[in-house]
């Protein structure tokens, strides 16, 4: 799943898609878009987006979270589970004039 599509599915007005969402590297702090991004789309429950670098997750879209866990982990949508390290800017369509900030999730790479 990607956060494009899980965003596009599930919240109202919102036609996105990967080069209109960034966010940056907690290594090398390179701000990117998730279409610069490598993507891994391996696991049917979780797609993780690697630095353009290669450093370090940059986000995760993962089903495999537990069902309660914290805010400092991620953002849940449905099932699943919004995991930014870094603050992630959405452009909710490719005409918005004002993006939307979901603040950097403390635990986002933990386990
Ligand atoms: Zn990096």
């Amino acid at each position: 799943m990607l956060l494009s599509d899980l965003l596009n599915e599930k919240l109202e007005n919102i036609s996105t898609n990967e080069a209109l969402c960034s966010t940056s590297c907690p290594v090398c702090r390179a701000r990117q878009t998730l279409a610069a991004a490598t993507t891994d789309q391996s696991d049917d429950l979780e797609t993780i987006y690697i630095c353009q670098e290669g450093c370090s997750r940059i986000l995760t879209v993962s089903a495999r979270t537990e069902p309660d866990a914290p805010l400092e982990k991620g953002y849940r949508i449905g099932l699943w589970m919004i995991r930014n390290p870094r603050d992630l800017f959405v452009l909710p369509s490719q005409t918005a004039q004002k993006g939307i900030r979901l603040p950097a999730c403390k635990d986002a790479l933990v386990e």
